[in-house]
């Protein structure tokens, strides 16, 4: 089936079929036996620039403090949900949605949930803001210069797409979009591990999310 007639399938479930039950324990009540709120951490940025990283050590760090968290990695979504899909402006859109509505369960489970997508486009980031809620969405800008990402290069990415063996590579042949007013901006050449971990934390401990003793 192609994804036009998937689209008008689904539209037509939507129009006739299907009612949204609403449950009796609510985001509030899954938050307050956690002692948390629920947000999703949304990190951006290109290949390469330390988005996994640092998101794997914000995780760390709040599950030693005794907080419930998860990690969606791009990389590891697109092993199982997004298998499905390659790198067209198209499946990179799909792909952000999907993960999207994914962080948005989680953030109704009452979860810190961290999002490690290079997600380069400014409008689908706004699109994910709008699907997770505004006021559970935490935009980190991981914001390293492409020559030192392609220096990093830890996967071995830019050296393939140089070569012509990836194509349609963000920074290489696809746009990266900035954001233009994220929540954290962090420079990771002067900025390190750390010091990235100690921003999100404040910000969180800030907006009311955790309680750090
Ligand atoms: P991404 O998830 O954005 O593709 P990764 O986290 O997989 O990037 O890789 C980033 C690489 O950069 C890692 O090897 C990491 O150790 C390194 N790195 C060096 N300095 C920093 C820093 N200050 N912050 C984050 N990562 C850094």
């Amino acid at each position: 089936m192609s994804r036009k007639e998937q689209k008008k399938r689904r539209d037509n479930l939507d129009n006739n079929y299907l009612i949204w039950h609403s449950h009796k324990v609510k985001k509030e009540n899954r938050e307050s036996i956690k002692r948390q709120k629920g947000c999703a951490l949304w990190f951006t940025g290109l290949s390469g620039s330390g988005k996994s990283t640092i998101a794997n050590e914000v995780e760390y760090s709040l599950n030693r403090r005794g907080f419930h968290t998860y990690l969606l990695d791009g990389d590891n979504l697109r092993h199982g949900l997004n298998k499905d899909l390659g790198f067209s402006f198209e499946d990179r859109v799909e792909n952000i949605r999907r993960v999207a509505e994914v962080a948005k369960l989680f953030v109704d489970a009452g979860i810190i949930v961290s999002v490690a997508f290079i997600s380069p486009f400014l409008k689908e980031r706004e699109k994910a803001k709008g699907i997770i809620g505004e006021e559970n969405f935490v935009e980190i800008f991981v914001d390293t210069p492409l020559e030192e990402c392609m220096k990093r290069d830890p996967k071995g990415l830019y050296k393939k797409a140089l070569s012509g063996e990836i194509s349609e590579f963000t920074g290489i042949d696809s746009p990266y979009e900035p954001p233009e007013n994220p929540d954290i901006h962090i420079n990771t050449v002067k900025t390190d591990i750390n010091k990235s971990v100690s921003i999100i934390l404040n910000l969180l401990s800030d907006r009311g999310i955790v309680l750090l003793l």
